[in-house]
């Protein structure tokens, strides 16, 4: 079942999901050898199984490191596994010893157990993945808590014969109990690379790939969102609308594949001049739009002048661009949307009388509607 499920995840290339579906499938392939060879199975069963098994354990413990992000292969685990299933082979062929083969398993499985635990726990911060980082880790230390009680069984001489292959009843209960941990594990595992899956599915959602700017649909509801909570402090906002000039000569001089670049430059540019209450929004092609918080327009003009002036500045691949805006203040009673629309207004105003300049919507008579005044430039500072 778990290499069933982990298997379908494979395709969403998540790091570490195809080393624990590897992992699930040696231990599923030891099982079904123990199962067909049953007490008949002999050195090549002992010696196949415990290999299968440790190297599941190793697979585990290699995916939850690549998943969080950590180098996965440590060469001084490798060494170690390659010992032990040297001495396993010892203990079986050359002296054959159950109780030493017992303690060797335990100690590896008991390792990897352990490993994972701690890596799940690391990592048990986030809101989405705390439950299933949680629930690896219990499931995995409860497995190791076994095979510790199964040490000591052999230690202690209760049951020094301990073979993986014996039914005696200390194996079905210590084996059991350690076996009926993993599907614990293997859900918190795809529990955790759906939430991963989420959160791409989340950024795609929100940030815009090329510029790294908020989406049009993002910068809208996050825009309502402070738009509401500054209204509740009697906080004043703006908003100015950007769009690049002459972007489309851009494109046809210098190839498109620059004039991504000169646009993920551009928004690079306007971000490193915000601050981080402001919000920055991509509404379509080479058009941006900034909300200003806690900004009255004056404070909103002399900030977009700043982001023009870094726009002007900046370059990619030799080539650079300017910039035209338009700005508003967004009045008591005004909505988002009705801000948007004049501060576009005055960009058209900009662009018409030269581009490269900052425009300040007319005033707007609050009882008429009607403008009391013509666009005017904002002056650079
Ligand atoms: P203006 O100063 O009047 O704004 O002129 P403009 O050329 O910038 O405006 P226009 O609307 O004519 O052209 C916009 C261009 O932006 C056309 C389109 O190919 C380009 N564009 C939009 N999105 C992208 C993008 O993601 N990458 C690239 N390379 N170009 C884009
Ligand atoms: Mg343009
Ligand atoms: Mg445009």
């Amino acid at each position: 079942m778990s290499v069933a499920i982990l298997g379908s995840l494979a395709r969403t290339a998540l790091p570490g999901v195809i080393r624990w579906c590897l992992g699930y499938a040696l231990l599923a392939a030891a099982s079904a050898w123990i199962l067909c060879a049953g007490m008949k199975g002999g050195a090549v069963t002992i010696i196949g199984v415990s290999f299968l098994t440790l190297g599941a354990v190793l697979l585990l413990l290699q995916g939850t490191r690549c998943f969080f992000g950590a180098p996965a292969v440590r060469r001084d685990e490798c060494l170690a596994l390659a010992v032990c299933c040297a001495a396993l082979a010892y203990f079986t062929v050359v002296s054959p010893n159950i109780g030493a083969r017992g303690v060797l398993i335990s100690l590896g499985l008991i390792y990897g157990r352990i490993a994972v635990g701690v890596l799940a726990l690391r990592h048990a911060s986030g809101e989405r993945t705390r439950y299933a980082c949680r629930l690896i880790a219990a499931s995995a230390w409860l497995g190791a808590l076994f095979y510790f009680a199964r040490i000591g069984a052999i230690v202690c001489g209760v049951a020094p014969t301990l073979s993986f292959v014996q039914p005696s009843p200390w194996n079905v209960v210590l084996l059991g109990l350690a076996i009926v941990t993993l599907p614990g594990m293997s859900t918190g595992m795809v529990m955790l690379a759906h939430a991963r899956i989420l959160e791409r599915m989340e950024k795609l959602a929100t940030v815009d790939e090329l510029t790294g700017a908020l989406t049009r649909r993002a910068f809208m509801e996050r825009a309502h969102a402070s738009l509401c909570a500054v209204r509740a402090q009697g906080g004043a906002l703006s908003i100015a609308v950007l769009d690049i000039d002459k972007f489309k000569a851009v494109n046809d001089s210098f190839g498109h594949a620059v004039g991504d670049r000169l646009l993920a430059q551009v928004s690079s540019a306007v971000t490193g001049q915000l601050r981080r209450c402001d919000l920055f929004g991509r509404m379509g092609g080479e058009e941006f739009a900034v909300l200003f918080v806690n900004a009255r327009k004056d404070d909103a003009i002399r900030m977009t002048n700043e982001l023009r002036m870094a726009v002007e500045r900046s370059s990619a691949d030799g080539v650079s661009c300017t910039l035209s805006a338009g700005v508003d203040g967004i009045g008591a009673h005004d909505t988002l949307e009705s801000a948007i629309v004049r501060a576009d207004a005055a960009l058209y105003v900009a662009k018409a009388s030269g581009r490269n300049r900052v425009t300040v919507a007319p005033d707007i008579d609050a009882s008429s509607g009607a403008c009391v005044a013509a666009p005017r430039r904002a002056e650079p500072v």
